[in-house]
């Protein structure tokens, strides 16, 4: 039986019925979308948040078997930033008021990388006086790590559990102790007790996965209270082991349609959350970021890596923004949000709400 909306204040929660949610098609999946827009207007309002982000090292020690800059890739030209190029970044951040930007990279847990984070996460505060809000996605680290991070100015997390059904996270990653399954969702456990805002997401349209497994991912989400969430189509890369694959995957368009529904049943589910609208959205569709903004997603994450590095921090095929300087996409993005009938919060951190209420002292409640 399908799911109505309109008529039923009862939000889908069992695998069953989040599955039939995220195959939506036709008039149900415009429901759907309509739905998760105005919830999302309700709860957390118009706005959109700016997470400047700077892609700043394709080195990378793993070897995950969908991504470009895995380890193995060795066609690709591998590069590191300097501290003094990412410190400009992250001033051009501030001064556009971008609010907050991401720091991102491949994965690296070596002294001098950690040591390395710590310095940048200070100096970043410093140059901002404090007002630039910092989220990083470097990926797997020890308790310390994370703790040292979050003392040097970091305050939001974001780590993918790319599936959260652990047979389909080993069909996409190594069996081995690099890619461990239950090191990763220990790594989130670890990553709230610490008081970070937690983010995590899927990647959606991956070889082998169904519309269970989707809902499934949803219910994890929910299951572990998350703060926030980034995921979007799965998009392969001719330099990965899972490229194999490709004549078994859904067509583009589908793979897309399905991020969509998938961002609106989870704002659905956890309407106070963030959630981003991925760079891989559009990569399929130009358009793709913006029908996220009015569907369920209020975090968009302008690409200021220098253009010179860009086109080495190939995850996927076709990503987008490749040859455009950081001003050029700021203009056109605000452009395109105002088109999408958003409004950029300028200056402002644009906090999970989630995370706040569920911080609040029992008694304060
Ligand atoms: N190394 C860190 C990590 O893995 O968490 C952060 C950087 S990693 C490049 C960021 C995200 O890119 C991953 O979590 C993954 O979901 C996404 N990604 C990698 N390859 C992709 C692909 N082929 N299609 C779509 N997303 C991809
Ligand atoms: Fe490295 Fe992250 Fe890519 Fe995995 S997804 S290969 S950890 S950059």
């Amino acid at each position: 039986m399908a799911t109505d909306l309109n008529t039923t204040s009862k939000i889908p929660e069992t695998v069953d019925e989040l599955s039939r949610m995220i195959a939506s098609e036709g008039s149900e999946r415009q429901q759907l979308l309509k739905k998760a827009g105005e919830i999302q207007e309700k709860i957390v309002g118009n706005k959109v948040f700016y997470r400047g982000l700077i892609e700043f090292s394709n080195l990378c020690t793993k070897d995950c078997y969908y991504c470009g800059i895995r380890k193995s890739n060795k066609n690709v030209a591998r590069y590191d930033i300097d501290d003094e190029a990412i410190l400009k970044a992250a001033e051009f951040a501030y001064k556009n008021k971008y609010g907050s930007l991401v720091l991102q990279s491949g994965e690296r847990s070596d002294d001098k990388f950690t040591e390395r984070i710590s310095r940048l996460l200070s100096e970043i505060k410093k140059i901002s006086n404090g007002e630039l809000g910092i989220t990083i996605s470097l990926g797997e680290q020890t308790r310390e790590v994370y703790k040292e991070w979050f003392k040097a100015g970091a305050h939001r997390y974001l780590l993918r559990i790319e599936s959260s059904d652990e047979e389909l996270y080993h069909n996409i990653h190594p069996r081995n102790e690099k890619h461990d399954f239950n090191t990763r969702v220990n790594c989130l456990h670890t990553l709230k007790e610490l008081g970070y805002q937690t983010g995590t997401g899927v990647m959606i349209g991956l070889p082998f996965q169904t519309y269970e497994h989707l809902a499934k991912d949803l219910l994890f989400m929910k299951e572990l209270d998350i703060d926030m969430c980034g995921m979007g189509p799965y998009i392969e890369h001719h330099d990965t082991p899972l490229y194999r694959y490709r004549d078994q995957l859904w067509p583009l368009q589908r793979r897309f349609d399905i991020a969509l529904n998938m961002i609106a049943s989870l704002r659905l589910l956890m309407p106070d959350i963030n959630i981003a609208a991925a760079t891989a959205l559009q990569a399929i569709d130009p358009m793709g970021r913006e029908k996220a903004l009015q569907c369920g997603a209020n975090v968009i994450m302008p690409n200021i890596t220098p253009t010179i590095n860009r086109k080495n921090y190939l995850l996927y095929e076709n990503k987008p923004c490749t040859d455009e300087g950081a001003e050029e996409c700021t203009h056109c993005l605000e452009a395109r949000i105002g088109m999408a009938g958003r409004e950029v919060g300028y200056g402002e951190w644009g906090d999970s709400k989630h995370y706040h209420s569920r911080n609040i002292p029992q008694k304060e409640k």
